[in-house]
């Protein structure tokens, strides 16, 4: 083994525990808070549960990190603990599958109920 072996595997070992590992564990608590489970995104390659994004992130760090972060935003648009009711404002819950929906929404995006015009 040369010495640039030697330090090209350094560099992966450290740059493995001070960039992936923490951001991996990021990615883990952060979604367990917005409750990220399999069938969020109504699937698709990146719709995983919180242990497929984790280990995602471990494997795959270039691509499952950005792809997390993308996907945050969605994640968060649907986490119960942003939105704890149907009286949040500009979202209601769909009559037929109870989903949070846009308040303007004409057809749920859950369930595919098309919806009364607004009455508020
Ligand atoms: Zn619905």
């Amino acid at each position: 083994m040369s010495i640039l072996d030697l330090l090209f595997l350094n560099f992966s070992t450290v740059g493995f525990s001070l960039i992936v590992l923490p951001t991996a564990v990021w990615v883990l608590v952060d979604a367990r808070t917005l409750r990220v489970k399999k069938g969020n995104l109504g699937g698709g390659f990146f719709d995983m549960g919180v242990a497929g994004w984790f280990f995602s992130c471990l494997l795959l760090w270039i691509v499952a990190f950005p792809a997390y972060l993308a996907k945050r935003g969605e994640y968060k648009d649907q986490s119960p603990s942003t939105m704890p009711d149907s009286s949040v404002r500009g979202h209601r819950k769909c009559p037929d599958c109870a989903e949070l929906i846009h308040a303007d929404a004409r057809k749920c995006r859950f369930c595919g109920l098309v919806l009364p015009i607004n009455q508020a």
